[in-house]
């Protein structure tokens, strides 16, 4: 098997044996992947500060000849996003992007969309923003990019709009919108969105990545679009999302964007 370069992003390590590290990345050329690293705890060149989550890489890594197992040769440090390390809001945002990457991507299903979705959210989270509204924006592309766009329009029962309507709930089970009207005739669970978080979500799903950041959106939105999001999420992977609940503890409770002391 001949080695594979790409550019990476870390998402998750894991210590290994003695010496090693077990790191998720996902690749721009070759989607997520797994690859040990062997002697990455010892080593003093090649790997060090460079196997952390959420640092852009570009590694070098040899196919498994079978399993799915890679083995990592080498990785240069492209951005170690430093900050993220620093500021606790902008990690915990990090990490549930990262977790919802995992998740959301099958092993080696390569997707130069959702890299430069990844790429653009660690940017972005190092500016001073607010880290819920890039996690809305982060969550929205993504569910396009993995097909599950949700439709913010009109209601899908009776197609009135969201001009005509101020309130509306997002069906989990299809993604799809429905009025105050027609939610009593329906049943299942269901969470509310207000016209004006619609009109930042439609606009989230319609604008450049590149502009996203210049769209204001209060953290009360971005609080209710998360929730939502994440529910149909859920529903989606039929799996839980774990970082949501440290997340949310943020969003509700800003008193806990505190520097962290790493010691
Ligand atoms: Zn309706």
């Amino acid at each position: 098997m001949t080695n594979r370069q790409s550019p990476a992003i870390v998402l998750q390590v894991t210590a290994h044996a003695e010496a090693d590290k077990i790191v998720t990345l996902f690749c721009r050329d070759l989607g997520k992947i797994t690859a040990i690293a062997k002697g990455a705890k010892r080593s003093k060149k090649r790997f060090v500060n460079k196997l952390e989550p959420f640092t852009s890489l570009v590694i070098t890594c040899r196919p498994p000849k079978k399993g799915s197992l890679f083995f990592l040769n080498e990785a240069e440090l492209v951005d170690a996003h430093l900050f993220l390390r620093s500021h606790y809001a902008g990690y915990v945002t990090a990490a549930f992007i990262s977790e919802l990457v995992r998740r959301f991507s099958g092993d080696q299903d390569g997707d130069p969309a959702v890299f430069t979705l990844l790429s653009w959210a660690l940017e972005a989270l190092e500016q001073p923003k607010n880290h819920a509204v890039i996690a809305v924006f982060f969550l929205l592309r993504l569910l396009d990019a993995c097909g599950y766009q949700p439709q913010f329009s009109g209601c899908a029962a009776c197609g009135c709009s969201i001009e005509q309507q101020p309130d509306f709930t997002l069906y989990p089970g299809n993604g799809t919108l429905l009025c105050l009207r027609c939610r009593q005739h329906s049943r299942g669970s269901s969470l509310h969105l207000t016209r004006q978080t619609l009109k930042f979500l439609s606009s989230g799903q319609q604008m450049q990545l590149s502009r996203l950041t210049s769209l204001h959106m209060s953290t009360n939105n971005a609080y209710q679009a998360l929730r939502v999001l994440c529910s149909y999420s859920r529903h989606i992977l039929q799996q839980d999302i774990h970082s949501w609940k440290s997340l949310e503890m943020i969003i509700r409770d800003p008193g806990r964007n505190n520097t962290i002391d790493w010691g």
